[in-house]
């Protein structure tokens, strides 16, 4: 399965990670199925953003409440691997909240994107997905 994201969007979200390094950045995704239409950058508000990261609860909170009123639909979430390492850790494992989220690592190699999911190859949680970056002017 392959999920689309819009270039700009993408490179929004290598801006943010790169400005939060060493520390970790996080975020939400809006769109709709299959589709990623808007990042929205967060506070990373762990104990420790060099280590981990927490999407602030109040831009959650608020995220949730938009979709409720007809706003778009959060698809998902994204965070930074300062290390580079590619694929979700434990940690993320362990923070999972919902089902068929769809997870983005940003490292300096690009965006690596995972689909949470019971019993998953990837930390018991996550199975791999396609990302399938549109340019500027697609149609979409
Ligand atoms: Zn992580």
């Amino acid at each position: 399965m392959g999920f689309r994201i819009f270039s700009a969007t993408a490179e929004q979200i290598a801006v943010h990670a790169a400005g939060e390094h060493p520390g970790e950045a996080c975020g939400l995704l809006l769109g709709t199925d299959g589709r990623v239409d808007r990042a929205v950058a967060a506070r990373n508000v762990a104990a420790d953003p060099l280590q981990a990261f927490e999407i602030d609860p109040a831009l959650l909170l608020r995220c949730h409440r938009e979709a409720r009123g007809g706003g778009p639909a959060i698809v998902g979430c994204y965070h930074s691997h300062p290390s580079g390492r590619p694929t979700p850790s434990a940690a993320d494992a362990a923070r999972v909240a919902e089902w068929g989220w769809l997870w983005l690592i940003a490292t300096g190699a690009g965006l690596h994107g995972f689909m949470t999911v019971p019993d998953g190859p990837i930390a018991g949680r996550f199975a791999a997905v396609d990302l399938i970056i549109l340019p500027p002017d697609a149609d979409e």
